[in-house]
């Protein structure tokens, strides 16, 4: 009777998610930042490093965390519980192979969590490369051990993902095959993991197409993906997904992940946000904590971030163009997508260099409290052209020394 009423309460609690789900018409964003991005040669983190990230995460509104690969260690565990204790908002999953070894410890990682803040993600390869050299299992009996595991997993979980590996190189007819049993054995999300990074927008489209088209419990599930950017495309394909309507978008912050990386979250996040009319989708995250997020994240992986990476980047809020700084200086929307405040990084810089303009050296100089009238200031941009590169360095005091050597040739 008791199990009866269970069953019944799962049921309902799943179907109680996919509708709360459905009404936000949102994207979700989970984190991997901590389990992939960690898997990057270098970024190594200490369980204090990994609360810190995941305390961040939380504050910044990231859905769900994938927080760990619980069997790999006992310090995973432990710093997952940690997690639990100290980080409330997210959901948080432990990745398991479809082992009831795996899930066990995924349990005793997370067991302190509330039912609905803990799942076990599942995943086992499924194309044929893998089927066949690694597993050395034939189809059918791959769709067994999914519907099994699965089945295990939801008696200790409520939230139960299940992802067939390398499922951008799987036959599209057994991964529909795949998916519907996932379902019917109740996983409430299926993933796509690109595991390799091979995608490109248009597969992506072609794929979610048909798998929408041929999965026919799809609306019984919520759909996932994972992508690598080993052709730079992880975020345009993240995107393509969304408009296929895929309800979760898998990355990193700063795009850590194994070998070319994941999908950068603050690249998708911003491309959604600032292309609503498009996109159509709630976007719960506060973009005012992205670069503050990628830079702790860059501080305790070791691992710098480009200088000119989009959204984050230290260098992207800085001109020294003339055309540039002239437009910036009269209406900043003149050259930027978005402005600093938007992903709280520190306001717009000019950097005076030789392809600076007029406009940029008056407001400096003036900063500076030094006003000059249009006739000197034609005869400092002639001086300065010829300035080495070296002496740019220090362009207030090249500015200063410039203007005081034509004060004293006029005088
Ligand atoms: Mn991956």
């Amino acid at each position: 009777m008791l199990r009866k009423f269970k069953e019944l309460a799962k049921g309902k609690l799943k179907e109680l998610i996919l509708n709360h789900r459905r009404r936000q018409n949102s994207v979700h964003f989970s984190d991997t930042t901590l389990r992939d991005g960690e898997q990057m040669p270098g970024a190594a983190l200490t369980p204090d490093a990994k609360v810190t990230i995941a305390r961040g995460l939380a504050e910044m509104g990231i859905d769900s965390l994938d927080a760990g690969f619980p069997i790999a260690a006992e310090s995973e565990i432990l710093a997952m519980r940690r997690i639990v204790r100290e980080v409330k908002g997210p959901v948080i999953t432990g990745l398991c192979r479809t082992k009831k070894s795996d899930i066990d410890a995924a349990y005793e990682a997370l067991e302190e969590a509330s039912i609905f803040k803990r799942g076990a993600s599942l995943f086992i390869a499924t194309s044929p490369v893998h089927r066949e050299d690694k597993l050395r299992k034939s189809k059918n009996e791959i769709i067994d051990i999914i519907c099994e595991h699965i089945q295990y997993a939801r008696e200790k979980f409520e939230i139960v993902s299940f992802a067939p590996e390398d499922a951008s190189r799987t036959e599209l007819s057994y991964l529909v095959e795949v998916f519907r049993n996932a379902i019917d054995a109740g996983a409430t999300s299926v993933g796509f993991p690109d595991t390799l990074g091979i995608m490109t927008p248009e597969k992506v489209k072609y794929t979610f197409d048909y798998l929408r088209d041929n999965v026919h419990n799809n609306e019984k599930a919520l759909h996932a993906v994972h992508f690598h950017n080993d052709y730079g495309l992880a975020t345009a394909n993240a995107l393509a997904a969304i408009s296929s309507g895929v309800d979760i978008v898998q990355g990193t912050i700063n795009g850590l992940g194994e070998r070319a990386g994941n999908t950068s979250l603050e690249e998708v996040i911003m491309a959604v946000v600032m292309n609503h009319e498009q996109y159509r989708k709630k976007v719960y995250v506060d973009t005012t904590k992205l670069v503050p997020m990628s830079r702790l994240v860059a501080e305790h992986t070791g691992i710098p971030v480009t200088r000119n990476k989009p959204v984050v980047g230290e260098t992207i809020f800085q001109t020294s163009a003339g055309i540039h700084q002239d437009g910036l200086l009269k209406n900043p929307e003149t050259y930027l997508p978005f402005m600093p405040e938007k992903v709280g990084a520190e306001k717009v810089e000019m950097i005076l260099g030789k392809h600076s303009g007029q406009a940029a050296f008056r407001a400096r100089l003036a900063e500076l409290g030094l006003d000059l009238g249009k006739e000197e200031l034609d005869k400092l941009s002639r001086r300065i052209v010829d300035a080495p590169k070296t002496a740019w360095e220090n362009a207030d005091k090249l500015l200063q020394e410039t203007v005081e050597a034509i004060r004293t040739d006029d005088s």
